[in-house]
């Protein structure tokens, strides 16, 4: 029987934060709890499938669907998520456009019955809190990183000793409680700005966003005690508690419909996963480097070659964006296609990462270290080749290596800045790739050890969702948190 409590769900517009939203929402509504996924008309059309398919079969989940005024904030017609924009240097635009969504969804709100409880709202919404605070509900943050990466923050917030280092100066990272370096080249935008006008536009943005975030109720993760143990409990000391661990979601798809559409109504790659069926267990490399990633025709190329140097199977995601045409011609005229026909596959657009990443053929997965990939990386049980290109990328890269030893770099160095897309520098070169991805798939001592340390990541994560795992108890101890704070507050 579903309770009254109903809470409400504000994703970033953006394939990296819906996806993982629309997960738990999924798993909340679950719980008896209603829930009402914020969206626009767009993205509702977008996560259509899924969400149907969760309504369906019964779940308290429904839809407030709000317009969103793109044209005028400069962005093209229908444009609703990040990687639809033309250009990331709009970044800024999309966010002043999403905040418009604020009076609307306020004068909704009192029509939303039974009456919402609580918000769920993406780090990067701050206006959300603004909501809650008018409707005197609790503002919960879903940020999707990892509690390595909020200490990591954190830390380095209140320590600000980042700033006492040049660019490429190695300097250990504060109050963490492994010995973990970075450089500042590495560092998300709020510590490591870049130097274009777009990227000194958003400073104040990011830092508006960190300020409003230090007053949330509390913070939810899509992440489970088990992976992070220390992280964890450093990160609950400075919450007072409030920090709930209540993943991995892409565990949470259970069949192959709703693995494959995660993200895209659409997207069953029927001949990808045929080819996959003739592969050996474990011996592709799956190479995607997220939604948003653009790489520079240059970088491309070195992707590819190094691949092809590596002499193993594997798909490589393409998502040339603005550079599509360039790297089209690229790929015509070398002939690289007919060169690795049979044993490299290249998917242009949208790959359905979780249900590839699930069959038995992959034997690694060459990620971009966004903490979706790598998470879904852990959930696969199969260690990875990193290679970090911006935001929190490298910290995630930091977790995967050094702490959870089932990665290897292929050694970048520096984050790219999404909104300073014409900079790019060529950090990565083949024999890096081809070298990685040696490493990884060799199957000497060491690596059989990383593998048999992703394997058991893989069986906690599973763990984690099961009826008393961790992530279940965080869960009701967050649903229980809430309808206590809310019974209080009616009193
Ligand atoms: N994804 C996918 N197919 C693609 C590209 C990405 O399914 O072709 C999914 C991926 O599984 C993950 C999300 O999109 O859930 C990307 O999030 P992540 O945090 O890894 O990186 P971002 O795209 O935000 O850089």
């Amino acid at each position: 029987m579903t309770s009254n409590l109903h809470f409400l769900i504000i994703p970033l517009m953006c394939p990296g934060h819906l996806i993982p939203m629309v997960d738990m929402a999924k798993l909340i509504a679950q719980h008896s709890v209603t829930v009402t996924i914020v969206i626009t008309p767009r993205n509702a059309e977008r996560y259509a499938t899924v969400l149907h398919r969760a309504i369906a079969s019964g779940l308290p989940l429904k839809l407030l669907q709000l317009r969103f005024p793109a044209s005028d904030y400069g962005l093209p017609d229908g444009c609703e998520c990040v990687d639809d924009l033309p250009t990331f240097k709009l970044n800024k635009n999309f966010i002043d456009a999403c905040a418009t969504l604020q009076q609307p969804l306020e004068d909704m709100f009192n029509n939303l019955k039974p009456t919402p409880c609580c918000i769920i709202s993406d780090k990067n919404l701050s206006w959300t809190a603004d909501v809650a605070n008018k409707f005197r509900i609790p503002w919960v943050v879903f940020d999707g990183m990892s509690c390595f990466t909020q200490l990591a923050t954190h830390n380095l917030w209140v320590s600000k000793i980042h700033e006492k280092f040049g660019d490429l100066d190695p300097f250990v990272l504060p109050g963490l409680p492994d010995n973990i370096s970075m450089m500042k080249s590495q560092l998300p935008g709020l510590f490591n700005r870049g130097s274009s006008a777009k990227a000194k536009e958003l400073k104040s943005v990011r830092e508006r966003i960190r300020e409003v975030e230090l007053g949330a109720y509390g913070t939810l993760i899509n992440s489970f005690d088990e992976l992070e143990t220390k992280y964890v409990d450093e990160f609950k000391k400075i919450k007072e508690g409030r920090v709930w661990c209540i993943g991995p979601f892409s565990n949470s798809n259970k069949n192959d419909l709703d693995r494959a559409q995660r993200g895209s109504k659409d997207v069953i790659n029927q001949e990808c996963m045929k080819w996959l069926d003739l592969q050996h267990n474990r011996s592709v490399i799956y190479a995607c480097l997220g939604s948003l990633t653009r790489l520079t025709p240059l970088q491309f190329i070195e992707l590819a070659l190094g691949l092809e140097d590596s002499q193993l199977p594997f798909i490589l995601v393409v998502k040339g964006g603005s550079r599509t045409e360039e790297i089209e011609k690229w790929l015509g005229e070398n002939g690289f296609e007919s060169r690795v026909k049979g044993r490299g596959v290249l998917i242009r657009g949208w790959a359905p990462q979780v249900l590839i990443l699930s069959h038995r053929a992959v034997g690694a997965f060459l990620t971009h270290c966004g903490w979706n990939s790598t998470i879904e990386g852990v959930c696969a049980g199969v260690p990875m080749i990193t290679w970090p290109q911006f935001a929190e990328q490298f910290f995630n890269e930091r977790l995967v290596v050094q702490v959870l030893g089932i990665g290897v770099g292929v050694g970048a160095q520096r984050v790219f800045h999404l909104e300073d897309e014409d900079a790019g520098v060529m950090q990565v070169k083949r024999k890096n790739v081809c070298k990685a991805v040696k490493i990884v798939m060799d199957e000497g001592k060491e690596g059989e050890e990383r593998r048999e340390k992703a394997k058991y990541l893989k069986q906690m994560a599973e763990k984690a969702i099961e009826d008393e795992g961790s992530s279940q108890l965080n869960l009701n101890r967050f649903i229980e948190d809430i309808r206590l704070h809310t019974q209080l507050r009616v009193l």
